[in-house]
């Protein structure tokens, strides 16, 4: 532990020491950080706007290790953050200022990995790009591929159970992980899944996946690997209208063709991308479409007839196939480059995330579009199209007294519309504390007891992230748009505010 500076608040400080008495029983004290400018790095996650130093952090590198720090902390009443590389965006690393941030950077190891049955067995703080470059000699890679897929960890992937451009057609993490291992907050360990393809009793797999660090900390994956395709193309379209290239996605997927990946970014996003990467995107479209197509030679040379001329009969005034590999690669560099280029041309910006059926893709644009001239804010959309997956980026400036707030209730807003059109409040960032109040619009008063219901089987004394992914009662009640059914008003004796 770090002699520097001690914490600041005294009741504080008698926790912190009994804790670090007890945790250093199995702890190395170099691992054991108190001092606030060794907490200040970890105040905050993706979502910078909510900043909070937590009480202690702790780096273990052993399973028991974790095992330790969670029964000492379960047994102390000492609540614990997990956190993998802190690039999550809804705010689910964000430290509790009594509690004990519980980094694994430390588990940084790819424990196995059998090429046979084309698997991995990995620790959580492995980088998601880590796994296919290592598996990438044998033909292999893993594939879920966040735009922050060189720095955010695998454990984090799974816990916000991650997407990327290729969940499109092979799934989401959820989909890809076979087993894990998971330490529970009273310090047992307990294996989730097997290198079999199913296992008997409930999906505690699929539960643990998206659990936002609520029900248990991962300290082992075990993934799918699949093999490289022979052959990868990417089609760059080009309109003068964004319903136009929204309405081509849903023909593209309605004609049956599965891309490998199919993104969409607006005209503000395409000029700044290409400002920051120089991709050779068209600066005046309106809206540009990026299909990635994968297979073999042949399959590819057809999917690519057919994409190119569904394209053009939605109204793409250009349609590119990259020359070769390295204008491929160039043409994703702008997309995935995307966030941070958007983030050269405003001071701030504020990156939502919901999920809509793909046949209401340019209703949604247009009505964000109309928001965004209600509100004053502008904003720019790149995203996941083929996954109905959008992700408006709010522009604004902290430093303008009340901006923060206008974009956050913007942000909402266009949540609301996702839940409109029979979307989703979250497509693969979470709910954090970002997203609390749309979670008390999606789903009813029962529902939301059912989530506390599996919270306590795992977790009874709620000290497992809490405050996170799940509202109470109470403050859906608070906020006003808990899920009315039929006019009748959810537990009436809640006093609303
Ligand atoms: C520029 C940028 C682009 C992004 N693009 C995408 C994208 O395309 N797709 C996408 O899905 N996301 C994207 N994200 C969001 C983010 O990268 C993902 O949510 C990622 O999975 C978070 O991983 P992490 O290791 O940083 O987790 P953290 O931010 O550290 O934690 C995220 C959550 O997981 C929990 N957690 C972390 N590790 C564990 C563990 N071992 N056990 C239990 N709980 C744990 C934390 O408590 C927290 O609730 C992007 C973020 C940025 C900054």
């Amino acid at each position: 532990m770090s002699e520097a500076t001690t914490i600041n608040k005294p009741s504080t400080a008698h926790v912190v020491n009994t804790l670090t008495k007890e945790l250093s029983r199995q702890v190395p004290p170099a691992s054991i950080l108190t001092a606030v400018e060794e907490l200040r790095p970890y105040e905050c996650d993706g979502l910078s706007a909510y900043r909070s130093l937590p009480m202690m952090v702790v780096l273990p590198d052993t399973i028991a290790q974790v095992q330790h720090i969670l029964a000492t902390c379960g047994r102390l009443k000492v609540p614990v953050v997990a956190r993998g590389a802190g690039t999550g965006l809804s705010g689910g690393a964000l430290p509790l200022e009594n509690g004990v941030l519980l980094s694994l950077a430390k588990f940084n190891k790819i424990l196995e990995v059998d090429t046979d049955n084309r698997l991995a067995r990995v620790q959580p703080g492995v980088r998601n790009l880590a796994i296919s470059q290592a598996v990438a000699p044998h033909g292999l890679y893993y594939a879920p591929d966040p735009s922050s897929q060189i720095a955010c960890s695998i454990g984090g992937n799974v816990a916000e159970n991650s997407g990327g451009v290729h969940c499109l057609k092979y799934g989401l993490t959820v989909h890809n992980i076979l087993a894990l291992k998971v330490c529970t907050m009273t310090g047992e360990l307990i294996t989730i899944g097997t290198k079999a393809l199913d296992s008997p009793g409930y999906d505690l797999l699929a539960l643990m996946t998206g659990s936002e660090g609520l029900l248990g900390v991962i300290v082992e994956i075990t993934v799918k690997l699949l093999p490289k395709p022979d052959s990868v193309q990417v089609l760059l379209a080009a309109f003068d209208d964004v319903q136009k290239a929204g309405d081509a996605v849903a023909e593209i997927i309605g004609s049956g063709i599965i891309p490998a990946g199919l993104e969409m970014m607006d005209n503000p996003s395409i000029r700044a991308a290409e400002d920051f990467v120089h991709a050779g995107y068209p600066t005046e479209a309106a809206a540009i479409l990026l299909c990635e197509l994968d297979g073999t030679e042949d399959e590819i040379a057809e999917q690519v007839i057919q994409v190119g001329s569904l394209l053009r009969k939605c109204g793409a005034v250009d349609v590119r196939k990259a020359k070769n590999e390295m204008e491929r690669t160039t043409f994703w560099a702008g997309r995935k480059a995307a966030f941070p280029a958007v983030g050269r041309i405003s001071p701030d910006y504020y990156c939502m995330d919901g999920t809509i059926p793909r046949k209401h893709l340019a209703h949604v644009l247009n009505r964000i579009e109309e928001l965004s001239k209600d509100y004053g804010l502008a904003v720019a959309n790149v995203f996941h199209a083929g996954d109905g997956n959008l992700h408006p980026l709010i522009l604004y400036d902290a430093n303008i007294p009340g901006e923060l707030e206008k974009a956050e209730a913007f942000g909402g807003k266009i949540l609301e519309v996702c839940i409109e059109v029979g979307g989703t409040i979250t497509g693969e960032h979470g709910v954090g504390v970002e997203k609390l109040n749309q979670v008390c619009v999606q789903f009813k008063s029962e529902e939301l007891q059912q989530f506390h219901a599996v919270k306590a089987a795992f977790d009874p004394a709620g000290l497992l992230n809490p405050g996170k992914a799940i509202p109470t009662l109470h403050r859906c009640a608070e906020f006003g748009a808990m899920h009315v059914h039929r006019g009748n008003l959810p537990h009436p004796d809640i006093p609303r505010f």
